[in-house]
């Protein structure tokens, strides 16, 4: 097995069409000797419809071995009337946790071309590049005990469980000041350390790491309703922000939203890294398999193509290429190519094939 080897699952909806794009521009890398080697297989509905279950223990066990993942999007009205357990869905969560994703990166980044698509001002959201870290796996989602449960006569009762330990928060806080370092060194770590206790242990096991391993990299705490407050007021203050489950869940699609289209937004999830010093990790766009436009070369790419970058520069360490994919993105938008969902205008409509061969075009 290659050093740079992928595995390739597309998924349902458009996840094939926008993941073709990635193999048009794997297959140029190539060309020029990267060395990219693409193993592929099914998740979500393409693996009920192939083998009965969304996420089959083979491709579990591939995606164990290799270990980098790139995912286009799973799920579909065809499958919607499947019991809870065995919907596409459940393949991509049963990935996640199987492979102890517990970090997951959401970039927002504006384009200059794209300013105009955001809500905010141009001012505001202008020069915008922020990236949020948010513990993914521990938390209020996964606290026990949890449930509903009677207490009386008409009456229930019920019970979410926010709940952290050090090693999880001190394992977010270490990716949070590593990514920092190849960014602008700043990080700011949210929390409710006013009214939680987690947030107190967060606090202080954030504060720990920093003086302990990290000195070289700023960092500021803040209290998570007011960043909330700061990401639409000044959003270009930001660096990395590190937070736990449930404010990620919140801040992540507010920050999403700063930059406009749901077509644009890449993201990653990492573990730890395995026996050869690589973490594990699934790069997929935010968005999904939208079955409204699916199979029509309508779709954006874009997310799917900055996701794969962010790939490059994250599972690999090719840097000097992820910025070049990166820069061929803006230089297509700068001159006007647009799919339908970031149409505006006086630009020039493409299909999904189109955006990927300009993207191709762009890189050289
Ligand atoms: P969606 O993100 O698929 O679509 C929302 C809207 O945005 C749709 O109008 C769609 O056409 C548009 N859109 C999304 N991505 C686009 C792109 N790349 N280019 C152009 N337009 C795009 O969300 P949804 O409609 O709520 O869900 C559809 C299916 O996707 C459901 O089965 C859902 O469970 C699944 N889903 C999967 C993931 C994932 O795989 N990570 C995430 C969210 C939703």
């Amino acid at each position: 097995m290659s050093e740079r080897t992928i595995l390739f699952l597309p998924g349902d909806g458009i996840g094939p069409e926008i993941m073709a794009e990635v193999r048009r521009l794997i297959e140029h890398l190539n060309r020029r000797g990267l060395g990219l080697l693409v193993v592929e297989d099914v998740v979500g509905g393409a693996a009920i419809d192939r083998h009965g279950v969304p996420l089959h223990p083979d491709t579990l066990e591939k995606a164990r071995r290799i270990g980098t993942v790139m995912l286009g999007a799973v799920g579909g009205p065809k499958w919607d009337s499947l019991p809870f357990e065995r919907k596409p869905e459940r393949g991509l969560l049963a990935l996640r946790k199987e492979l102890g994703l517990y970090a997951n990166l959401r970039p927002a980044f504006t384009f200059p071309a794209l300013v105009e698509a955001s809500t905010l001002k141009r001012e505001v959201v202008e020069g915008l590049d922020l990236v949020i870290v948010r513990e993914l796996t521990g938390g209020v989602y996964f606290g026990e005990p949890r449930g509903i449960e009677e207490i009386g006569p008409g009456e229930k009762r019920a019970v979410d469980t926010q709940l952290y330990t050090s090693s999880e928060i001190r394992r977010i806080a270490r990716v949070a000041f590593e990514l920092a370092r190849t960014r602008r060194r700043r990080v700011t770590s949210a929390e409710k350390a006013n009214v939680m206790y987690t947030g107190v242990l967060w606090r202080q096991v954030v504060q720990e790491v920093h003086e302990r391993e990290f000195p070289d990299v700023a960092l500021e705490h803040m209290y998570a309703d007011a960043l909330a407050m700061q990401l639409v007021r000044e959003p270009r203050r930001f660096d990395v922000i590190v937070t736990d489950n449930l404010f990620g869940d919140l801040l992540s699609d507010e920050a999403a939203m700063l930059t406009g289209s749901l077509g644009m937004l890449p993201s990653a999830s990492l573990g730890d890294a395995d026996q050869n010093g690589r973490r594990r990790a699934l790069y997929e766009p935010v968005h999904g398999s939208a079955p409204d436009i699916a199979g029509r070369n309508l779709a954006n790419p874009l997310a799917c193509i900055l996701s794969f970058a962010m790939l490059l520069r994250l599972s690999f360490g090719l840097e000097e290429e992820a910025r070049r994919v990166e820069r061929a993105v803006a230089r297509v938008l700068d001159a006007g190519y647009r799919t339908a969902d970031i149409h505006s205008p006086g630009t020039q409509s493409v299909s999904t094939r189109e955006m990927g061969e300009k993207v191709v075009e762009a890189l050289d």
